[in-house]
Formats: structure tokens, C-alpha cells, sequence
């Protein structure tokens, strides 16, 4: 099998899994209860959370574990509308439906959105979030990098902007870890371990010491009341352990080597392709392309048979393909049903880029012959 996919998930690290073991196994006690076995587990999740807090460059007080990405951009929105009761949000159209969703669903409790649009190249510009901002303004969200596309967003910029007028800043970093330093001005950040060769149901989240943010899952004072229920500790020891790794970034210039090959032969050897979002301000390891006259999901599908696992980023809702937001809004609703996504990752070879470039020409001409 060859794995193109890994924007959508990545293997466990042994090393990661040989950690995560002995939470368990042996010590595998409620970090909430006072006795020994509840003191090792906690231990464990201290060490676990005093780790990611190095990473994230904030205070262990200020990293929540979450079961995922989609959980903290839950909390980010929900949270924060929860906590002012009414007001308006900025959301950039490329977020995660994580984000997007939980804002449409704030609009049924009367919130105001305005959904900011990115340019042809998948970025979103910080002139046009502040023209966005209203007084009442409460919330805005801004990836650092979209996941179907790999746009690299000026997440800096954004958030020193929402500094400047006082308003909550959620970035989404579950696609930039190792690529783009996390936005020390934001007032809450998150990475999703399974992302970086860490465990699936596991998130950590930074949100600054003071924000004004309600829980979503109430219950014990787990995770200083923010969260409630026993936590997860050995994916949360799993997540700190990936993330050091991955937070180096040291297969970065080998994945982009890997990538603009593969980009290189297919954009040369088939024609009526085109590479979907900023060619430069982009993660290493996305490669979004469409085939003219091609139906994405028909590509993925044979891709499929030849043991090539891809995605097309389209979401299946009441029994139809929609195509991707992402695509759609960048490169319009045409070359969102012809665009595939291919992800790298550290275990991609050249050789799997050459039979998957002999397969997509095979698939492509036959496709285009129907
Ligand atoms: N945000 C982004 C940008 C993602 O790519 C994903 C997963 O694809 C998520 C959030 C959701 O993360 P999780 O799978 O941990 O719920």
C-alpha cells in the first residue's frame, strides 16, 4: 500500500508507543485519585503537560488535553460565545468544519459571523480581517495552515491585529507543527497528535491564563474545570512525546524534496492539471492538484484499487459529494470536483511518487476517454 494520506492521519511512532505503554498497563491510575496508583498517573500527565508547555512556549496551566482537533475548535467558538452571550465572530471560509460549524451553529443562537474569504492562492488576508471587525466583536479564527490546500496563513499578523482591538484569536495549528511557530500572540492554539505520528483522540490546546471562556464538557475539576472527565494520560503522555519530535521539523526538507517531485513530474507529464493553492506560502508535504475533465472521487477511487490511498477533501452530507469549501472558494466549484490530495509524509519514498505519477496517467487518460 502506498500512503498519500497523511494530512489525514499519520502511523504511531514506536518511540511514542514504547511511552505510552506503561500508562496502560502499569500505571494506569486515575491521576484524580489520592493514592500511589493515582499519584503515578498524575505524575505521568504533569510531565506530559510541562513538555507541551515547552513546546508551546506558555505555562503548563495554560495546555488542556482535549480528545482532538475537532473538540478545541469546538471549545474556542463555543466557549467564548458562551461566555459573552451575544456578539460577532470572524472565521476565516477555509477553517476546519470543526471551526465552521460550530460558528453556523452559534448563528441559530444569534451571534453574528462574518465568514472571510481568501484570495486565489488560499491565503487570508489580514486587511481584510480587520475591515471585518466590528465593536462588538468577540471571537475570530484563522488556521495556520489549511489542511485540503496547505496555505500557509499570516497568522502573526491576525493576531496581533485581534490584540490590538481585544478580541479572542482560536488558531487551528493541527496542520503546522514543525512548519510554522506557534502564534505566541493568540489567545488559544491547538495541535491534534495523531496529525504527528502520535496517538488518534488526543489534543492539546493553549489557551492564554485569563480568557474569558466557558467549559463545553462540564464535570470534575479535571483540566482546571475547562474540561471535565478523566484524561486520557497516556495519549496525553503519546502527545508530548510526538510533538518534541515533530515540533523539529527535521523531515520538513525531506518530505518538500519529495513533494515538488511528485508536483514536478505530474504538472509536466499530464496535462490540463493544476496545483491547487499558494505554490510557496505551503506546508511541505501537501500536494492539491486538478484534473481537468476528471472527476476527483473517480481518481481517488481507482487510485484506490491500485493500493494508493488519497483524498479529495469533499465532504458526504444527506447521501451527496459536495466538493471541498476549500477548493471551491480558492479555485471555484469546477476544479474543486477534479482536485485529488496527495500528503507526504516521513515514510514516503521516491519510488512510491514514481508509481503513484504511472498510475495517476493511466487513470487520468482512461478517465478522460469515458
Ligand atoms: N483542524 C484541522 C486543520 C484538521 O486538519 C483536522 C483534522 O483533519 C482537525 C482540525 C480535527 O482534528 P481531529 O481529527 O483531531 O478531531
Amino acid at each position: 500500500m502506498i500512503y498519500l494520506d497523511n494530512a489525514a492521519t499519520t502511523p504511531l511512532d514506536d518511540a511514542v508507543l514504547r511511552e505510552m505503554l506503561p500508562y496502560l498497563q502499569t500505571e494506569y491510575g486515575n491521576p484524580q485519585s489520592q493514592h500511589a496508583a493515582g499519584r503515578a498517573a498524575a505524575e505521568g500527565l504533569i510531565s506530559a503537560r510541562d513538555r507541551v508547555a515547552k513546546i508551546f512556549g506558555c505555562r503548563a496551566e495554560e495546555v488542556y488535553f482535549l480528545s482532538g482537533g475537532t473538540e478545541a475548535g469546538n471549545l474556542a467558538v463555543k466557549g467564548v460565545c458562551a461566555a459573552h452571550g451575544s456578539g460577532h465572530l470572524i472565521i476565516s471560509a477555509i477553517e476546519h468544519p470543526a471551526v465552521l460549524e460550530s460558528a453556523r451553529q452559534m448563528q441559530n443562537f444569534g451571534f453574528e459571523v462574518t465568514f472571510v474569504q481568501p484570495d486565489k492562492n488560499g491565503i487570508i488576508s489580514p486587511e481584510e480581517v480587520e475591515k471585518a471587525v466590528r465593536p462588538n466583536t468577540v471571537f475570530c479564527a484563522v488556521m495556520a495552515a489549511n489542511n485540503e490546500i496547505g496555505a500557509i496563513q499570516p497568522v502573526q499578523k491576525i493576531s496581533e491585529i485581534c490584540t490590538r482591538y481585544g478580541i479572542f484569536y482560536y488558531c487551528d495549528c493541527v496542520q503546522s507543527v514543525g512548519v510554522v511557530p506557534f502564534p505566541q500572540k493568540a489567545s488559544a492554539f491547538a495541535v491534534s497528535a495523531h496529525k504527528f505520528n502520535g496517538p488518534k483522540g488526543v489534543a492539546a490546546m493553549y489557551i492564554k491564563s485569563g480568557s474569558n471562556i466557558s467549559p463545553l464538557v462540564s464535570g470534575g475539576m479535571q483540566e482546571r474545570g475547562l474540561r471535565g472527565g478523566t484524561v486520557n494520560v497516556a495519549s496525553a503522555v503519546g502527545l508530548a512525546a510526538a510533538l518534541e519530535r515533530a515540533a523539529e521539523g527535521k523531515n520538513n526538507a525531506y518530505i518538500l524534496s519529495l513533494r515538488d517531485y511528485f508536483v514536478g513530474r505530474v504538472l509536466s507529464e499530464i496535462h490540463g492539471t493544476v496545483l491547487n493553492g499558494d505554490s510557496v506560502l505551503r506546508v511541505p508535504s501537501n500536494a492539491n492538484i486538478s484534473f481537468q475533465g476528471c472527476d476527483g472521487a473517480n481518481i481517488l477511487m481507482c487510485l484506490d484499487l491500485n493500493g494508493i490511498c488519497v483524498s479529495t477533501g469533499s465532504a458526504c452530507s444527506a447521501g451527496a459529494v459536495t466538493p471541498s469549501h476549500v477548493v471551491t472558494a480558492v479555485a471555484g466549484v469546477e476544479r474543486a470536483k477534479s482536485a485529488v490530495r496527495f500528503t507526504f509524509g516521513k515514510h514516503n519514498t521516491r519510488a512510491e511518487a514514481d508509481k503513484t505519477v504511472e498510475a495517476l496517467k493511466q487513470i487520468v487518460s482512461q478517465i478522460r476517454k469515458r
